[in-house]
């Protein structure tokens, strides 16, 4: 079988290999850590991810590259995409690498952004603020993940601040009008080398904190609404020349307005759901995709609220996973877990998730609730 070189050794990596390894496929990651959750289940060339040497021997042994998050320097994505095959090309990260880029590529494929400024000073911060009123969010063009990175800005006189704080980061900065939303959603879209495209049942996002904290499917919004977003997603995937899969997260307002917030060109923390509940997981998908196979049914086979597990959560999870689960039983669902292998279970990082089967939504959340795992903490 073929071999697919992985840049990154995170969870998405690790689940990519287990997912993937079915279909025949061997794996080879580069990552900085010695024992990263992909290095675990594949083999791994332990290197910065700059470092270019490394990145060539990578490129030596694997037939296609792909890569699990999208910050790859882009001097290296160059390099592999001139040495190997990288089938989703360099310019799909370029794009969402950086939020205006990104924007701008969003509405050619038709779809809405909330509306937003390239700012360039305190003065054009505040600018922007008035024009779209507050609240108001100003982030980085580059380099944001979990919240960090941007700056609500609520009054006038906090524009400035804001503006000092982040323009300390050297990037671009973008202020964005505050949407209201009702709730959170986002579709995982795969278009593959051949220009098959599918998109995952719509997931409703909860976040704590700025970080995904649940992801429920079916999503509790309109039909009609669930069919725009997933065609939106297709959409942008389509008009992008996306290869792989492409996450689409959006804001929906109370009536059914659908705002696209950001992309993600790798498998997204609110497509884990698919592994057990839809036909084929979005790890299978992004393989398929980049390998040239035909895409999977994305069918949902069964209603399911995914829960992520952050480091301060594991000492009751991994009681909860070596016990019975009356509750589990009680209730009817069934708790998959997913543990990514990581030593350390530092507060707030992401170790593992749960997909927790069920019949109805409410069984899951009820569970989630009576576990007391995620409560307070
Ligand atoms: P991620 O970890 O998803 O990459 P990020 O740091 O890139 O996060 P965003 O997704 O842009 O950040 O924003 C984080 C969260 O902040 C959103 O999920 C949403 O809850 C809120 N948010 C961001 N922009 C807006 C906006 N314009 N209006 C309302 N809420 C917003
Ligand atoms: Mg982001
Ligand atoms: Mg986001």
């Amino acid at each position: 079988g073929a071999t697919v070189g992985i840049l990154g050794g995170g969870q998405l990596g690790r689940m990519m290999v287990l997912q993937g390894a079915p279909l025949g496929y061997r794996f080879i990651t580069l990552d900085p850590a010695p024992d990263s959750p992909c290095g675990q289940v594949s083999r791994q060339i332990t290197a910065a991810y700059d470092d270019v040497e490394a990145a060539r021997r990578l490129a030596e042994q694997a037939d296609v590259i792909t890569y699990e998050f999208e910050n790859v320097d882009a001097g290296v994505a160059a390099l592999l995409a001139e040495q190997s095959y990288v089938p989703q090309g360099s310019h799909l990260l370029y794009t969402t690498q950086h939020r205006l880029r990104e924007k701008r590529a969003i509405e050619a494929a038709g779809a809405t952004v909330a509306p937003y400024a390239e700012v360039t000073s305190a003065a054009e911060t505040l600018a922007a603020v008035q024009k779209f009123g507050t609240p108001c969010v100003l982030k980085t063009a580059t380099g944001g993940y979990d919240g960090k990175g941007q700056f609500v800005i609520r009054t006038e006189e906090q524009a400035i601040q804001a503006y000092e704080e982040l323009s300390a980061a050297g990037t671009e900065l973008v202020v964005e009008q505050f949407i209201h939303f009702q709730c959170e959603l986002s579709v995982i879209a795969a278009r593959s080398t051949q220009g098959e495209i599918t998109t995952f049942p719509v997931a409703e996002n909860i976040h704590v904190d700025n970080i995904l904290h649940l992801s429920i499917v079916p999503a509790r919004v309109p039909e009609d609404v669930q069919r725009r977003a997933e065609q939106m997603a297709a959409d942008i995937a389509e008009s992008m020349n996306a290869v792989g899969l492409l996450a689409v997260e959006l804001f929906c307002t109370a009536d059914g307005q659908l705002y696209v917030n950001e992309l993600a060109p790798r498998p997204h923390n609110s497509g884990h759901y698919t592994m057990e509940a839809c036909a084929t997981s979005q790890f299978e998908q992004h393989v398929r995709a980049i390998c040239g196979l035909p895409l999977g049914s994305t069918a949902l086979r069964t209603p399911v609220v995914m829960v992520n597990i952050l480091g301060e959560h594991i000492p009751d999870v991994v009681e909860r996973m070596v016990s019975t689960d009356a509750a589990a039983e009680q209730l009817n669902v069934v708790p998959k877990y997913h543990l990514y292998g990581k030593e350390e279970a530092k507060h707030k990082r992401k170790m593992g998730h749960i997909n927790v089967l069920c019949h109805n939504i409410e069984d899951a959340l009820a569970w989630i609730n009576q576990t007391n795992i995620w409560r307070n903490k």
